[in-house]
């Protein structure tokens, strides 16, 4: 075992605090990562507030992860050192389940996916997993992600969340020329969204609740861009468009933005509000519409992403910080006032 440095969080509600966490020794499969940047998921903040009642404290959140390889196993073949690579949401899976076996460990259902922090290790020796708030990570190689050249780390650690997130959808319901697709709240997940799919060829919408962002979302890809705290909007955009990404963290009215997509549209339920959903079912009869919702990605599709991202110039729009800013940080994200994600430089840490 190997003592690192790293951030947590010793019980929910509480500020992260300097630590020393363990991280197992390179095993045959294993490439060891020495973390450079990790981006802030509003998935941080929410298990770090148990807004979900998950628990798993102390906990090192952390799940946009780029950095460099310092040590491979024997047995690991797709890295060397000094390449560099990312680790996204999920560090192991059963790896035998249909899902498994077809590239979605997201939705693997043979045990299910390991979380890089807040989760254990159960197909192997159960320690508790730890997230890239730390210096260095060892990753089976199956979960390392490359990062092509062309992309650096710090604006290519985001991807690895709120990137994959938004390409899969979008690539699973068509997004592309002649779909009108709508975007809702542009923070770390929307910026993205709304830069895949105008690099896929849609007709981009931003709703936000305001148009303080408009110039930003118009840069970022968007063709139309809509205060959601206007009602006029509502009028306007009813019937409007093919496919919804929602990426809100809160609770939104489902009726009432159901109501904008067209027949036979589909609502995307990125965002994991604390409450259940609530919708009136002739929001979705009338128009015989859809709600779904789609977890991160597979590990070939994060692939195909990070080099889609690459040869698209798309990369996140980040705000560097050092470790002792992520209170800052995360009060500035619950504002919705980030830009469009902090990224931790982990040198810091
Ligand atoms: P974020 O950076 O905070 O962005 C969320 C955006 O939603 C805000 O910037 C804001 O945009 C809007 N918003 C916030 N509060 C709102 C409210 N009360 N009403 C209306 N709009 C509001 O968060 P993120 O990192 O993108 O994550 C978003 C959500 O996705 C979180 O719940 C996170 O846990 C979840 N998530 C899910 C997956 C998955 O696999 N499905 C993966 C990653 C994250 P405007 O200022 O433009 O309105
Ligand atoms: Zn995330
Ligand atoms: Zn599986």
């Amino acid at each position: 075992m190997t003592a690192v440095p790293a951030f947590a969080a010793p019980t929910a509600g509480v500020p992260l605090q300097r630590t020393t966490i363990e991280r197992r020794p390179v095993g045959e499969n294993d490439v060891l990562i020495e973390i450079k940047y990790v981006g802030i998921c509003h998935t941080d903040i929410h298990h770090v507030r148990d807004d979900w009642g998950r628990g798993g404290f102390p906990l090192v959140p952390g799940h946009e992860i780029a950095g460099v390889v310092a040590e491979v196993g024997p047995g690991v073949t797709g890295y060397q050192v000094g390449d560099r690579v990312g680790v996204g949401c999920m560090v192991d899976s059963c790896r035998k389940c249909e899902n498994c076996r077809n590239g979605q460990e997201v939705y693997c259902t043979g045990g299910g996916l390991v979380a890089t922090y807040a989760d254990t290790m159960r197909y192997t020796d159960g320690a508790p997993t730890q997230g890239g708030y730390s210096t260095q990570i060892v990753v089976d190689e199956r979960f390392v992600l490359g990062i092509p050249e062309g992309l650096s780390l710090e604006q290519a650690a985001p991807l690895l969340c709120a990137g994959i997130t938004t390409y899969s959808p979008l690539r699973h319901w068509n997004a592309g020329p002649g779909r009108k697709v709508a975007v809702i709240g542009l923070g770390g997940l929307g910026h993205l969204g709304v830069k895949f799919a105008h690099a896929l060829g849609a007709e981009v919408t931003v709703l936000s609740q305001s148009l303080r962002k408009k110039d930003d979302g118009l840069r970022l890809g968007a063709d139309h861009y809509y205060a959601t705290s206007d009602p006029k909007t509502f009028e306007e955009l009813a019937g409007a468009f093919d496919l919804i990404l929602n990426t809100v963290s809160a609770s939104l009215d489902g009726d009432a933005y159901l109501s904008l997509l067209r027949t036979d549209g589909t609502m995307v339920y990125l965002g994991v509000p604390e409450k259940p959903l609530s919708v009136n079912m002739p929001s979705l009869m009338m128009g015989r519409k859809s709600i779904a919702s789609s977890g991160i990605g597979g590990i070939p599709e994060t692939q195909e992403m990070l080099d889609f991202a690459a040869a698209n110039g798309i990369r996140a729009d980040v705000e560097v910080i050092s470790a002792d800013e992520i209170e800052q940080a995360y009060d500035r994200v619950l504002r919705s006032d980030v830009r469009y994600r902090f990224v931790i430089d982990n040198s810091t840490i």
